[in-house]
């Protein structure tokens, strides 16, 4: 069973590698995104397998299926990378892996959160700077606050199971209702009730075409002054512009990011030293209620070697023609 890994870094082929003892697979790696510039040199492999910002458009598709490949192997959960029509149309599988410790995500959603309120990343560098003084780090208590948290699928529950340890109330808002969240008291309401009475939203729902840029001039106008809005799901949930606008006049109070609209020209790269032609990023960045981290809510011990674990098993599964042990985890 022969794999192509696009977009990699040291440590995908550290947790791949590991999983592989048995060399029952044989793996290229690319570092480079899957794209029009590199799909041709895809040859004799059975699978691809890309990550978040993998564009795996309808040209793509063309060229992987004139050349064999039988399964678009996703190492994450998301799925609006692939062009899902033209997956079907080829007879090329698409698979992800539906859940990798939920927990990973949603504790750095908390992490942010705790850092952009308690601003322990800049009382970090100014204590080394022996600056001992807390001018400027003024934060609020989280317990009594009320966090939105918009889909409550694994990890928008995980994260609201967190929240409450905090002694938070929680609203949400998902196309389905979790028995259990409601059990431990966690009230369901329409987008509009959650956007007015919630001093904190956070994002954990998928990027649908319905719901791009869903935080946008019209939301925002709709939210609480000095709201923190937290999004470590996709990018294009958010409007960029629109926020950066609300961050000028003080409507919203605080954001924290692990997702990017234009990441795909970002993350996953150590760019010190060189310019960032993206202005919009770099104006986020300097407003000092901004807090972006590169992806990598993910990013844990636990949820890597379920990722290349459920990946491979996916890939095996499909290629053998055994029923899939989780469903959710095909696509097409
Ligand atoms: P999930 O499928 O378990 O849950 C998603 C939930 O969102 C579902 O309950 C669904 O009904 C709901 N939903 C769908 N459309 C909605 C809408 N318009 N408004 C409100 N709710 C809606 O998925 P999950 O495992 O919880 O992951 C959620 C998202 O987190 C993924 O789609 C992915 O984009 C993102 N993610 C980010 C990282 C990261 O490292 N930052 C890692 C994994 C996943």
């Amino acid at each position: 069973m022969k794999i192509a890994f696009f977009s990699t870094q040291p440590y995908d082929r550290m947790f791949f590698n590991r999983e592989n003892q048995d060399e029952r697979f044989t793996y290229q790696f690319y570092e480079t995104h899957l794209g029009p510039h590199i799909v041709q040199a895809v040859n004799d492999v059975d699978a691809v397998c890309v990550f978040v910002n993998d564009r795996v458009n309808r040209e793509v598709i063309e060229v992987l299926a004139s050349r064999g490949v039988k399964i678009i192997a996703l190492r994450c959960a998301g799925f609006n990378n692939v062009d899902l029509d033209a997956a079907r149309e080829f007879g090329i599988a698409v698979c992800r892996v539906p859940a990798y410790s939920p927990e990973a995500v949603a504790e750095h959603a908390m992490a942010l959160l705790l850092t952009l309120n308690r601003k322990t990343h800049k009382a970090y560098n100014r204590v080394r700077e022996q600056n001992f003084s807390l001018n400027g780090l003024l934060g609020f208590n989280l317990h009594g606050k009320t966090i939105g948290v918009v889909g409550t699928g694994k990890i928008g529950k995980a994260f609201c199971r967190v929240a409450k340890g905090f002694g938070c109330k929680l609203l949400a808002f998902d196309i389905y209702e979790d028995e259990q969240l409601k059990e431990m008291g966690v009230s369901y309401v329409d987008m509009d009730t959650l956007y007015r009475s919630s001093d904190i939203i956070s994002l954990h729902c998928p990027l649908t075409p319905e719901n791009k840029h869903m935080i946008n001039n019209t939301s925002i106008r709709q939210m609480k002054d000095g709201v923190v809005v937290l999004n470590t799901s996709r990018g294009a949930l958010i409007d960029t512009s629109a926020v950066i606008d609300a961050l000028k006049t003080r409507k919203i109070g605080g954001l924290a990011l692990d997702v990017y609209e234009q990441e795909e020209k970002l993350f996953f790269k150590d760019l010190s030293g060189t310019i960032i032609e993206d202005d919009t990023i770099q104006r986020l960045m300097s407003f000092p209620n901004v807090l972006v981290t590169a992806h990598q809510a993910f990013f844990t011990e636990e949820a890597l070697t379920q990722i290349a674990g459920t990946t491979l098993s996916n890939i095996e599964g499909l290629l053998l023609g055994h029923e899939p042990s989780n469903k959710q985890a095909i696509v097409v």
